[in-house]
């Protein structure tokens, strides 16, 4: 049985989102279910009142490692995060006070979460499904083969890292009277310039764009849009219905679209409640992407194409007469 949960949170630009929301949620719930406590820690630099959205979603105490006082032990001036440090910290401020550690599998999460597993010496696995408790146990689901199948797995330790695939589980409103924000002095960590092995410089975000990680809703277009300039259509539709853009590694690797749009086992995971694949044949890789979303629409002339396997609506057609068509229908009733 286990001690205690530790949820870590990620925040993007200094703003806690839906990942952050639903490790809160489950790792109360797995606390519940274990009747253990829980905590919940940060790592970055977000202001006191970011940190009262998380009430919303039942923390009433958050510990806090400011993300600037620990870069400054590195004494470099051009560094954003080191993975290495920032797995080392979330490890000692565990310590032995924590059985089971639960971080979102953003692509932040799945770069700190094995090291933290070695540095803590617990089983790890990765884009957890689902989590249960049987017989004191607990019980992880997870897909296997690119997402054709998948696995239970029962832990014989309680020393467990495990990651969540983001937009799998919900938030839960749990609302709480004031989020207590507790500062972790970073002398606790043992964190020491050398410890900056490696670090990211830089990062680049699309500017105003909906990340298509985050998105509740995705338009992907394939080689079947054959060009990149006829991705207005996949962008017109988006609009007309909220949705990010997302794309097949066929038009990434063509150099129509970014590879921040890349869905797949190669690209990004995601579980929106809309996925409409346009001229994307439903390659196992890109599959493996996208397969746990609620509702998957395909567009696709190729009546036989594996697509249609998994889709919940097919519509065999030509993507330049369905999209346009469907967007004009969209704008009506939205
Ligand atoms: P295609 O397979 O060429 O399909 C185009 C589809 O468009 C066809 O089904 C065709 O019928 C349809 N079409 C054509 N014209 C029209 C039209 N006018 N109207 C309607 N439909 C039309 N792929 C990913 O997507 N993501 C990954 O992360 C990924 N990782 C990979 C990792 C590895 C190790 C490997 C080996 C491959 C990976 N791939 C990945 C590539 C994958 O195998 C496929 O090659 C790729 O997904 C195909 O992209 P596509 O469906 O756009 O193109």
């Amino acid at each position: 049985m286990a001690n205690k949960i530790l949820g870590f949170i990620d925040a993007k630009e200094n703003k806690f989102k839906n990942p952050a929301f639903e490790i809160i949620s489950e790792t109360r719930k797995l606390a519940g279910l274990l009747n253990c406590d829980f905590d919940i820690l940060a790592i970055n630099k977000c202001p006191d009142e970011e940190f009262q959205k998380l009430g919303e979603y039942g923390a009433n105490k958050v510990y806090h490692i400011n993300s600037d006082e620990l870069n400054s032990i590195s004494g470099k001036s051009d560094l954003k995060y080191s993975h290495n440090v920032f797995a080392k910290a979330i490890s000692n401020f565990a310590g032995d006070n924590y059985d089971i550690i639960l971080l979102s599998g953003t692509s932040f999460g799945k770069e700190i979460a094995p090291a933290i597993a070695i540095k803590t010496n617990s089983a790890f696995n990765p884009d957890i499904i689902a989590i249960a408790v049987e017989n004191g146990k607990i019980k992880v689901t997870k897909p296997v083969y690119a997402g054709k199948s998948f696995v239970d797995i029962i832990f014989n330790t309680n020393k467990i890292v495990l990651t969540l695939r983001p937009n799998v589980f919900k938030p839960v409103n749990s609302p709480q009277s004031g989020v207590e924000v507790v500062k972790v002095d970073i002398r606790t960590l043992d964190i020491e310039p050398a410890d900056f092995k490696s670090y990211v410089r830089e990062i680049s975000v699309s500017s105003g764009k909906l990340d298509v990680a985050e998105a509740d809703r995705i338009v992907s277009g394939g080689r079947g849009m054959r060009g990149p300039e006829n991705f207005n259509l996949i962008e017109n539709l988006a609009d007309a219905i909220g949705a990010a853009t997302g794309a097949s590694r066929a038009v990434v690797d063509a150099g129509w679209r970014e590879h921040g749009d890349q869905v797949g086992q190669t690209g990004k995971t995601v579980s929106p409640s809309l996925y409409i694949a346009c001229g994307i044949s439903g390659a196992i890789q890109h599959l493996a992407g996208m397969s746990s979303s609620k509702c998957i629409v395909a567009v696709n002339k190729d009546k036989d194409a594996p697509i249609f396997q998994i889709a919940d609506y097919g519509i065999v057609g030509d993507v330049f007469e369905v999209l346009p068509a469907l967007t004009d229908e969209f704008k009506k009733i939205l």
